[in-house]
């Protein structure tokens, strides 16, 4: 890659409402949206795939997918946008790193290669994220959008993001966000933010 990407990692629980602060700053600072979560999905279901059962068990079991399978996910996904347009370097890469696995998996392959501006983080309670989680439920047809594979997702989220969260903290490196909020609220938030950045 040419052009050194400039990447923020946008974390927080299951359901803190990453993505849908995502598409709104892809619209307002013209960011590339990269989900982990949204990549593994499509490699779960692209047919030929080699993964598909690997990615389809973690996801259920709201376990961490093996770092060489997302992050190859992520670093084609760079590759791609960057080779359309030079231009287009600037990534918010949603849901990663959620353990240290992932961390260390960055700086092997991609600390060199990369600039990680921030951390992006979506700050509220657990009882929110399950109660959105179940919210999107109804509709999502996500096979973790459920209280069972909810509860393992907040486990793992405790015991292998936050102490992540914590280290880039430990840095200077977050962006704390209150996440409780109505969209637009959070969003007004985010906005100073990036305008800062
Ligand atoms: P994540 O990407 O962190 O898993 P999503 O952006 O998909 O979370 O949001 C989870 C659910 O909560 C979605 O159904 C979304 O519409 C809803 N949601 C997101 N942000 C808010 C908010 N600030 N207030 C209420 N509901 C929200
Ligand atoms: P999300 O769409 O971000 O809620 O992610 C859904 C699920 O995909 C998670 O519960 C994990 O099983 C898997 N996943 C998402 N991001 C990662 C990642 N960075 N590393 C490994 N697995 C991930």
């Amino acid at each position: 890659m040419a052009v050194v990407p400039e990447v923020v990692f946008v974390l927080g629980g299951p359901g803190a409402g990453k993505g849908t602060q995502c598409e709104k700053i892809v619209e307002t600072f013209g960011y590339t949206h990269l989900s982990a979560g949204d990549l593994l999905r499509a490699e779960r279901s692209r047919k030929g795939s080699e993964f598909g059962t690997l990615i389809e068990k973690c996801i259920r079991d709201g376990s961490i997918v093996p770092v060489e399978i997302t992050l190859a996910l992520l670093k084609k996904a760079m590759e791609e946008t960057m080779a359309k347009d030079p231009s287009k370097n600037l990534f918010l890469i949603d849901g990663f790193p959620r353990n240290k696995d992932n961390l260390e998996g960055w700086q092997r392959h991609m600390g060199g290669k990369a600039h990680v501006k921030f951390v992006l983080f979506f700050d509220c309670s657990n009882e929110v994220c399950i109660d959105r989680c179940m919210e999107r439920g109804k509709s999502s047809g996500r096979s973790d959008d459920n209280r069972e594979s909810l509860i393992k997702r907040i486990e793992t989220y405790l015991t292998s993001t936050k102490p992540i969260i914590d280290s880039y903290s430990v840095e200077g490196k977050v962006q704390r966000v209150d996440a409780a909020g109505a969209v637009a609220e959070v969003f007004a938030e985010v906005k100073k933010v990036f305008e800062k950045k």
